[in-house]
């Protein structure tokens, strides 16, 4: 029974990590111990490790650290695509080891040996087409197809030039510190990828997300199929009910079915639990990003959007203050206006209510729905060029 206990333990711990890790900054998280994890496992942790090696080897171990992590997040490398690589296949690997045995099962058939291969080798696929398909890299060649395909809205991109690249830097695009390029309609930068996610790879990149939500959901699910088919398969229920004489009803019966579960098949319930942890967050992250790209804004112009307000508020509330400022000095100063009546004062919106509906994020690039998932499969650039190619 410690055993069980245990492995409960283990898998509460994971979930625990493995949630605060992605999605500690989450406002839903903001001042709760979920925070304080994820702060430690993102910030807290390397300071420490960064203050020890300097107590232990000096200030050269610490420069050593400062440059692995100058190389792992700062320049374009195969880290995180090793990592990624390894997850799947160890994963696949297990799965093979401990579940093929049971299949065909009752419930699970022989057909899942060869779909799960075919499902994990299009999930790869859709990984390095991410990773290796060009996001959109603007150059001297082809930037003005690019600007004539994204006009300037002047709210949160205007006309100016890349000071790396030199060229002229169409709206939505981005320069990434990490590629050392500008991208157009830049998305983010994903180090898992060690790609940009931009104008021309986004497709694949919600194709690589989608598809490991249901690669994930069905891995989960065909485990479950093979252990409720062993349950029925070796009569568990029956030799509880009748050989240990426990009543036949489900609140009797779950948790000698849990036990019979977690010690006959721990490394089953492991991974499942794993698949759905996993499943989960992709569907969070997806979701995320359906709504980014049903309104045709990115991640980063999200950020953009988020300064701007914050900026049109900022000076809203200084042009009010000076307004009040303003009304006070002419009060003192005797210059009294007829006196608004009560009815006129309850109705009228406050200054700050009027200024606050002023602030409002208008995207000019949001055509609707259709249009804007119209743009990620047939980005604008391609049909700029197809029309330049036309007219000469
Ligand atoms: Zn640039
Ligand atoms: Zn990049």
């Amino acid at each position: 029974m410690a055993l069980q206990w245990l492995l409960v333990c283990h898998l509460c711990l994971t979930v625990l990590v493995v949630v605060s890790f992605l999605c500690g900054q989450w406002p839903i998280f903001e001042g709760t111990f979920v925070e304080k994890i994820n702060y430690f496992i993102t910030v807290g942790a390397y300071d420490y490790f960064l203050r020890i090696s300097e107590v232990v080897c000096g200030s050269r171990g610490r420069n050593a650290i400062l440059s692995v992590e100058h190389y792992c997040c700062q320049r374009p490398n195969p880290t995180l695509q090793i990592i990624y690589l390894g997850i799947v296949g160890v994963t696949y690997f297990f799965i093979v080891k401990s579940s093929f045995i049971y299949i065909p099962g009752y419930y699970a058939s022989e057909v899942h040996k060869f779909t799960s291969l075919v499902a994990v080798g299009v999930g790869v696929i859709l990984f390095v087409l991410t990773s290796f398909s060009d996001p959109g890299t603007v150059n001297s060649k082809n930037v003005t197809e690019y600007m004539s395909a994204y006009p300037y809205d002047n709210i949160i991109f205007t006309e100016k030039q890349c000071s790396t690249c030199k060229i002229p830097k169409p709206a939505r695009s981005k320069h990434c510190s990490v590629c050392d390029r500008c991208i157009a309609r830049f998305d983010h930068h994903c180090g898992w990828m060690n790609n940009c996610i931009g104008e021309k790879n986004t497709l694949y990149f919600m194709a690589f997300l989608i598809w490991h939500f249901f690669l994930c959901l069905y891995g989960a699910v065909v485990l479950g199929l093979i252990l409720a088919g062993e349950l029925e398969d070796r009569e568990v229920i029956y030799i509880l009910t009748v050989h240990y004489g426990i009543e036949n009803s489900f609140s009797s019966l779950a948790p000698h079915v849990v036990q019979w579960f977690l010690g006959s098949f721990n490394t089953q319930i492991l991974l499942m639990v794993f698949l759905a942890v996993v499943c989960l967050l992709l569907a969070g992250f997806f979701g995320y990003h359906a709504h980014l790209c049903l309104t045709n804004t990115t991640t980063n112009e999200t950020f953009k959007w988020q300064d701007y307000i914050s900026w049109r508020k900022k000076l809203n509330e200084a042009k009010i203050s000076s307004a009040a400022l303003k009304a006070s000095i002419s009060g003192m100063k005797g210059e009294s206006k007829r006196p608004e009546s009560k009815w006129k004062m309850f109705f009228r919106k406050s200054p700050l209510e009027a200024e606050r509906v002023a602030v409002v994020k208008n995207n000019i690039y949001d055509k609707g729905v259709f249009r804007n998932l119209y743009e990620i499969v047939y980005p604008l650039s391609r049909r700029a060029s197809f029309v330049q190619r036309k007219l000469k």
